[in-house]
Parts: C-alpha cells; sequence; structure tokens
C-alpha cells in the first residue's frame, strides 16, 4: 500500500513551503487511499527545539494535513541506525576514517583552488590502520566505485549520476551520532515508505541514498522533488517577504482552506482551474501534474481565494473563525449582532477575518469620534434637517428591516426634496462614523433600532 511522509527538521515554524511540500505528499496518500506519516529529523540536536516540533505540529492541525503514524523522532532511533552501521562495517560496505578534520579541510581547499569538486579521496577505503588505539574515527560509506545510479523521478523526469561522482559519505560522526543521508535511508524504509516527496533541495542527495538502500538490501522507494517558492521579486521566498509561517497567516486572517488552496495550485495544476476544495484535491491530485519550475509566491491571489472562501465557507464555520479575531482585536461582540448575520453583509467588502473584524467595530462599540474627513465632508449644517427627519422615523417604526429601513431614508429625501446621497451620507457618517459601509439598509439593520436612533441624535445635537 502507498505510504508517503513528512519528515521536518524541527528549526523554526512550518513554513509555506514546507507546507506546500506536506500538502503534496498527503495528497497523493489520501488520493491512494494510502497512509501518511508525520517524522521529526531532529538529529541536529543544537538547532532543534520542541517550540519548533510544537509549531509545526500545530501548522499541520490547522491545515488539517493529519497523518496515520507518528510523530516518530529520529533521536529515539539511534540505536536502530547504529545497529545497521555496524551491520554495514561488518560486511565491509562502510569503513572507518581516520583522517583528521585538519586533513579532509586540506583536501578540500586544495580541490576548490583547482576547480575541483570537493570531495574525499578514499584515503581510509582500503583499511588505513589507526594512528593510535582510541584515535576518533567517523564511519564512512562505501560508495560504489563504478556504474551509475538512476531514477525517474515523477516531477523531474529520468536522473542519472555517475558513481565516480560520489564520494564516501560519513554516515556516523565522530561523537557516535548517525547523519542525515544515512538516517533518513534507514527510517523510510522502516516505515515503509512507497514515494518520498520532498523540497528539491535533496535532489543531491537522492543518489547517494539510493546507494545505501542497495547496500541495506532495502527496495528503493520512489521520489517526486519539489521545486521552489520564490518570492514575487523572483528571489528565494524568505521573510523579507512578508509571512511565511503557516500560523502567520491564521493570525493575518486567513482561513486554512483558503491556504491549501493557494498551496496546491502553486506548483500543481488541473486544467484551468483555480478553486479545489479539499475533496477536490484529493480526488485529482497526482504527483506527476507538479510543475518542474519554481513558482512565485502572489499575496494577492491568495487574498482572492481567502475571500472567495469567507464567502462560501458554510457561515457557521466562518463566524467561528472570526470570533478568534475579535477577541484578538479586544472586541466584545456579546452587545450586537450575530457574527452569522455579520459575515454575508461584510464578507465580501474584505479579503480578511482580520480586516473583517477591525472595519465592523462600529456594530459593537460605540465610536468616540468621527472620522474627520467624512464628517467634515457628510455631517455639515445642511446635513441637520434630513438626520433629524430620519431619526424619527426610525424611531417610529414598528418592524425593523432592511426593507422598512429603506423606505424611511427613502421618505426622507422625498420629503425634503434631496438626492439620496444628500441623506444617505449622513446618515451613513452618523451611524457608523466613517464614510464607508456596507448599504445603509443592511448597516442599520444590523446596528441595532435603538443603537441607530441614539448614533444619529448625537450627531444631530
Ligand atoms: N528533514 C529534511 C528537511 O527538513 C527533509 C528530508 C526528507 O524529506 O527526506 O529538509
Amino acid at each position: 500500500t502507498v505510504k508517503t511522509r513528512f519528515a521536518p527538521s524541527p528549526t523554526g515554524f512550518l513554513h509555506v513551503g514546507g507546507a506546500r511540500t506536506a500538502l503534496y505528499s498527503w495528497l497523493h496518500a489520501r488520493n491512494q487511499g494510502g497512509e501518511f506519516v508525520l517524522r521529526i529529523e531532529d538529529t541536529d540536536l543544537e538547532r532543534s527545539s520542541q517550540e519548533a516540533i510544537d509549531a509545526i505540529m500545530e501548522g499541520m492541525e490547522w491545515l488539517g494535513l493529519n497523518w496515520e503514524e507518528g510523530p516518530y523522532f529520529q533521536t529515539q532511533r539511534f540505536d536502530r541506525y547504529n545497529q545497521l552501521i555496524d551491520q554495514l562495517l561488518q560486511e565491509g560496505k562502510a569503513y572507518k576514517c581516520y583522517c583528521s578534520k585538519e586533513r579532509v579541510d586540506a583536501l578540500r581547499e586544495q580541490q576548490m583552488a583547482n576547480g575541483e569538486k570537493a570531495r574525499y579521496d578514499g584515503h581510509c577505503r582500503d583499511g588505513q590502520a589507526a594512528a593510535a588505539e582510541d584515535a576518533p574515527f567517523v564511519v564512512r560509506f562505501r560508495n560504489p566505485a563504478e556504474g551509475t545510479v538512476v531514477f525517474d523521478d515523477h516531477v523531474r523526469g529520468r536522473i542519472e549520476i555517475d558513481n565516480s561522482e560520489l564520494d564516501d559519505l560519513i554516515i556516523r560522526r565522530t561523537d557516535g551520532s548517525p547523519t542525515y543521508n544515512f538516517c533518513v535511508v534507514v527510517d523510510d524504509w522502516d516505515m515503509g515508505i512507497t514515494q518520498v516527496v520532498r523540497g528539491e533541495d535533496h535532489i543531491n542527495n537522492t543518489p547517494r541514498q539510493i546507494n545505501i538502500y542497495q547496500a541495506l538490501g532495502a527496495p528503493v522507494p520512489e521520489f517526486a522533488h519539489v521545486s521552489m517558492i520564490l518570492g514575487d521579486d523572483g528571489a528565494k521566498l524568505s521573510k523579507r517577504h512578508g509571512a511565511v509561517s503557516v500560523m502567520q497567516y491564521r493570525d493575518d486572517g486567513f482561513l486554512p482552506e483558503a491556504l491549501l488552496n493557494y498551496l496546491v495550485r502553486l506548483g500543481w495544476s488541473h486544467g484551468d482551474q483555480e478553486i479545489f476544495s479539499r475533496e477536490e484535491m484529493v480526488e485529482l491530485f497526482t504527483l506527476k501534474a507538479i510543475n518542474k519550475s519554481a513558482s512565485a509566491f502572489n499575496t494577492e491571489k491568495l487574498l482572492w481565494l481567502n475571500q472567495h472562501y469567507m464567502k462560501s465557507m458554510p457561515v457557521d464555520y466562518v463566524a467561528e473563525q472570526l470570533a478568534w479575531h475579535f477577541n484578538d482585536q479586544g472586541i466584545d461582540v456579546s452587545q450586537g449582532p450575530a457574527l452569522v448575520e455579520l459575515v454575508p453583509v461584510m464578507a465580501e467588502r474584505c479579503n480578511t477575518l482580520k480586516e473583517l473584524a477591525a472595519s465592523s467595530r462600529y456594530y459593537y462599540e460605540d465610536f468616540a469620534e468621527f472620522d474627520a474627513a467624512a464628517a467634515k465632508k457628510h455631517l455639515r449644517p445642511v446635513a441637520q434637517a434630513p438626520l433629524q427627519l430620519v431619526a424619527d422615523k426610525l424611531a417610529a417604526l414598528t418592524q425593523w428591516n432592511a426593507e422598512a429601513i429603506h423606505t424611511c431614508i427613502q421618505e426622507t429625501a422625498a420629503e425634503l426634496e434631496l438626492g439620496m446621497g444628500k441623506v444617505g451620507m449622513p446618515l451613513r457618517v452618523a451611524a457608523t462614523g466613517a464614510g464607508q459601509s456596507p448599504s445603509l439598509d443592511l448597516t442599520l439593520l444590523l446596528i441595532g433600532q435603538a443603537r441607530s436612533v441614539e448614533r444619529i441624535n448625537k450627531a444631530v445635537e
């Protein structure tokens, strides 16, 4: 059965690049009715942290990328790696290397100076004796000297590397700790991974890893190397481009559905379709349709998708996510319209939940001051009469609905022989404090009768 994995190193938060890799890996498993594994590659003790582990898992959960197995931790599997390294040593497929760091560094410098690729020269390959009984050593994998490594990458097609280009990789450091390229092979083998989906920054590791699989007598999985994400300026995506942490997108007011839809299209396509529900992604996803070229991050498109999902997801769901943002902005929504009433009115005017909450404050809180420019323009003395009249009409309504409110405004304009705007704009500023809001009937409807009348009267005083 198909089994894929996401194998982050816990050195920071879950960023959009990692999330997209995780998504593609997850989608392949789901599309194939297979399983998905989360593996934490925490062998770099200095750079790994519990905080990062928590942040990665929180990001995965927020996006709904669930896993059947794990999280596994590489630091808990050292015995297994070392057991296999000892086995390779015994079989002569690995060897102890006593070369000092100085020797290896000097070698590298010399090679670079000659314009050659830096590679270990195999000095200890034929069994160099230890200088002393307790001399420190690393273990190196005995890479085949001849032949070619060939694999068919799902994204990049056939890749062939001559073994003569690969040197003998360190698989255990002098301190006894196994290295990434070895652990990853043992894990993917032990965990029964059938397709390795990962970033293209690992593509140079793959031929070396394939040789290790073969030395271990393990089946070689398939590979799909996903290209990089660039910022809109063409440089590799980084903090400089704004939010890159998945959870920052939540805080900035994005729905997980929007970010997922954005990420799936960022490097994968199905005809010219742009909108994909989670179910559709699962149904339509194939590794083969992942783009080979790097993809540029486009915030405008993400905003557009977010608005689409704010308008089209079930309103209860959007309201639930929105509540967090009101709370975050210190707006108490208990004394005002229900969020399920607010969402349909405001969603089409906003691109994020954060913006929606920020621009809806006047439904819940009385404002101390009018927007200065709007007041200057619309609350002039000539506005007093229409405001007074419309306040009286609104106060007299026995049914508070959009149609009745609309009629009050219309009647006021007709009776005073004014254009609708001469009534509407002062009314808007009086009721909301600002010069912009959804249509007045809906705005006043949501603000409520008593509060609307009170605010208009205040503007008249
Ligand atoms: N731990 C590696 C990383 O975070 C991924 C290794 C892999 O997917 O094979 O870059």
